[in-house]
């Protein structure tokens, strides 16, 4: 069932809304590509959920359509402001909208928990975001759940296993402390304007604590150089790491021959509490 709010061609045209490519603005217009991502990220009615970049607000509708008990969106550009007041009008009280850079502005404030993400992201700043998210001083984080949109590119580094080419850094800080899951693609034809790659959404669940035991500093910085010089072996590319880095390697049964991308996150995390216990 559509909202009583008029089309999004036409909210786009009253307001001038032309596309700005350095704000990474790929609209989603079709309500029922905004309503499938919005269900895809859970029940929403007990939930209050951080938009970014809500734009002219396809989501933004169809998560409130759906159900959200609270929508705080924090968008960019000002010109998109007048569409998000009319979203407000049309339900009070459940819509705030936040003028910023996602990037510096605290949400928090504004939110209750428990709370969920769940944006179409601007390519620029999406993966910066995703690795602050997944990066937080204390878990678990103030997030129950992520739902976001990316070039597919970096959505299939996200959910990556060892052995393929996509998976590195970002796989195993995503799927150390959360389920990770590629939800469905899309084509560019879906967005207007159409970007030059497919898209896609992924389904990020966070685990009550790690799956494995290590330190975040710790593990974040074997993976950094592991993957840094992901065609060198890992007794190279770790030997900045610890004198005795091959020892370290074969003690917790990696071959010190052994390149990142064979390694496995149990493995990583074995890795990162070795190096530990060292320092
Ligand atoms: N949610 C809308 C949709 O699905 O049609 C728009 C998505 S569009 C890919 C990305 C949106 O993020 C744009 O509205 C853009 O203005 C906004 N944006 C870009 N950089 C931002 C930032 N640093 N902080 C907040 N919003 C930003």
């Amino acid at each position: 069932m559509p909202d009583a709010l008029p089309p999004l061609r036409e909210v786009i045209a009253k307001y001038e809304l032309r596309a700005k490519k350095q704000l990474g603005q790929n609209f989603l217009l079709d309500l029922n590509l905004t309503s499938k991502i919005a269900r895809r990220a859970g029940d929403l009615a007990q939930c209050d959920v951080l938009e970014i970049g809500p734009g002219p607000g396809g989501l933004t509708r169809a998560l409130l359509m759906e159900g959200a008990r609270h929508v705080v969106a924090i968008e960019r550009d000002a010109r998109c402001l007048p569409a998000l007041a009319e979203i407000e009008a049309a339900y009070p009280g459940r819509l705030t909208v936040l003028e910023g850079d996602a990037l510096a502005l605290d949400p928090l404030p504004h939110l209750t928990p428990p709370i969920r993400i769940v944006a179409n992201l601007p390519y620029n700043v999406g993966t910066e975001l995703l690795l602050r998210w997944l990066t937080p001083d204390t878990w678990p984080p103030f997030w129950q759940s992520l739902t976001l949109m990316f070039q597919k590119e970096v959505a299939e580094r996200i959910v990556a296993q060892p052995g393929s080419k996509a998976y590195g850094r970002l796989s195993i800080l995503a799927q150390w402390r959360c389920d990770a899951r590629l939800a469905f693609t899309l084509p560019p034809q879906a967005f207007t304007p159409p970007p030059k790659v497919s898209s896609a959404v992924v389904q990020l669940d966070r685990l009550e604590a790690p799956r494995y035991p290590a330190d975040p500093q710790i593990l974040s910085d074997v993976v950094a150089r592991a993957f840094n010089q992901r065609r060198k072996m890992l007794r190279a590319s770790l030997r900045g790491l610890l004198p005795d880095i091959e020892e370290v390697l074969t003690g917790v049964g990696i071959a010190p021959t052994q390149r990142a991308e064979e390694i496995g996150l149990e493995a990583f995390c074995a890795l990162a509490r070795a190096v530990a216990e060292r320092r």
